[in-house]
């Protein structure tokens, strides 16, 4: 199916709209995140010219929430620092492009995390004698978590909390599983569903994924996405927002946008897509960046950071020492700390003005490691709607965009509001929506 532009007089997006030069199929991707430039990049490894392809991103640059820059003379991850290396289809995509001498690894020490209760941090219980000697659980919680280890027949079918708590009993779910959601998902446990959001750990066939490795590029995050934008440039048009499929001609469609704008694209094109995606619900986060002299601190921050428990009501989520994980982010000297505040338990958090947010991540700073100086740089980077909460509801939903999908051949989501939110489970996923394209 085709749609037709609408070429009247005044169409903001004339411009947008590629006219048929031939008879080559044509597809559009929208939105440029990782999710749309992978796709991008998996239909050309394909098609090659044999289909047109065009890539619209509303930003004037591409990456969405992959995003680096300099802060000083440090370099400032606004979305993600780092990726886990599977060893498989990212390390492919790093080789073609060029860029495997630009890869670096996280510093083996960043492998410390803490977790902060009553205002003290502890060392996450990652081997046997910290599991003995932490106070983060009592004697009989213990217990109960080996216990819990031999209990696979709990359904995944509930709330994350309500699965620790009844396979690992309810302090390893409060203390452990707890802060892990709120830290990595920005999300809160008693509403997140188990299987929804773990569905690896439940698929029938697991692969094995071997010892994973967090790594970066040497410039960030963003070297990936400038590598692709490098290659790809003629298909890309930046700073052109779609908002509807009318005003593109094209064969097949991939929406690569958030679930609330692809609600909103896709509305005159299928109502009940339109609907289930516009009920995925996101979790604000704001990003503080900080760069301190070493010697500014009273106690020199460890490891790779610290998260919170929930229960400590504190609108900081979790605390990363970039420059510990990766050296690279600062110059000798200094220490780059990225504080995440808001998430799903803070929501108002996007109510607050950036000097607020950069204050509160100060006081939190100066609350854990006493702080002697002011900071040398400091940025602050507000996503309303940064991750994708798969929620309760998520099982349903998703239910209600495959049927509807199903409904309308020519279009396709790839976006971290299906089926995994990781920088990785956007690559996997772009590959097998390549891979799986059929013109209808
Ligand atoms: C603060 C933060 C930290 C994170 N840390 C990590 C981490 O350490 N490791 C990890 O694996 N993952 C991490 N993630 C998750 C991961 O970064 C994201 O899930 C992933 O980058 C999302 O990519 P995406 O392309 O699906 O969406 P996005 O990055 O949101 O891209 C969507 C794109 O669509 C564009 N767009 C929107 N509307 C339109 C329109 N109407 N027309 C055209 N274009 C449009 C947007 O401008 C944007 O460029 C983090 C996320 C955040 C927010």
């Amino acid at each position: 199916m085709k749609f037709s532009p609408p070429l009247v007089g005044g169409n903001p997006y004339e411009e947008l709209v590629y006219n048929s030069r031939n008879n080559m199929k044509r597809i559009a991707i929208i939105g440029g995140g990782i999710s749309g430039l992978a796709v991008l990049y998996y239909l050309k490894q394909r098609f090659a010219d044999t289909v047109e392809i065009t890539l619209f991103e509303r930003q004037s640059r591409v990456g969405g929430t992959i995003h680096s820059v300099r802060l000083g003379d440090g370099l400032f991850e606004s979305g993600p620092n780092g990726f886990l290396d599977h060893r498989g289809l990212i390390l492919e995509l790093i080789r073609e492009l060029d860029l495997e001498d630009q890869l670096i690894d996280a510093n083996p020490q960043a492998k410390h995390r803490y977790i902060q209760f009553n205002g003290r941090l502890y060392p996450v219980p990652m081997d046997p004698l910290t599991f003995i000697t932490t106070p983060l659980l009592s004697p009989g919680a213990k217990c109960r978590l080996i216990a819990g280890l031999l209990k696979k027949d709990i359904s995944p079918n509930q709330s994350i909390h309500q699965y620790v708590s009844k396979r690992f009993g309810p302090l390893v779910a409060e203390h452990l599983a707890d802060p892990f959601i709120s830290g990595i998902y920005a999300g809160d446990s008693r509403h997140l569903h188990m299987a929804s959001t773990f569905p690896k750990m439940f698929a029938l066939k697991k692969k094995k994924s071997g010892r994973m490795r967090m790594r970066s590029f040497k410039n960030g995050m963003g070297q990936l996405i400038q590598a692709l934008y490098a290659r790809y440039t003629p298909y890309i048009k930046t700073s052109a927002e779609i908002t509807s499929l009318k005003t593109i001609n094209a064969d097949c469609i991939v929406c690569a946008t958030p679930a609330y704008v692809a609600a909103q694209i896709l509305s005159d094109t299928s109502a009940d897509l339109s609907t289930a995606l516009s009920q995925i619900s996101y979790a604000p986060v704001a990003v503080a960046g900080v760069v301190l002299n070493q010697k500014a601190f009273k106690q020199q921050p460890q490891g790779f950071g610290y998260l919170i428990l929930p229960k400590e009501n504190k609108e900081v989520l979790g605390v990363l020492i970039e420059s510990n994980v990766f050296a690279q982010r600062s110059p000798q000297g200094q220490v780059m700390i990225r504080v995440m505040l808001g998430g799903a338990h803070h929501p108002a958090i996007i109510n607050d003005s950036e000097p607020q947010i950069l204050a509160k991540a100060l006081k939190e700073l100066e609350a854990t490691y006493g702080l002697k100086e002011k900071p040398l740089h400091a940025v602050v980077k507000m996503w309303p709607k940064a991750i994708p909460q798969y929620e309760l509801n998520y099982p349903l939903l998703r239910q209600a965009i495959a049927h509807a999908l199903a409904q309308t051949p020519h279009v396709y989501l790839c976006a971290n509001y299906l089926d995994g939110i990781s920088f990785h489970d956007c690559i996997h996923n772009a590959q097998s929506i390549a891979g799986s394209m059929a013109f209808p």
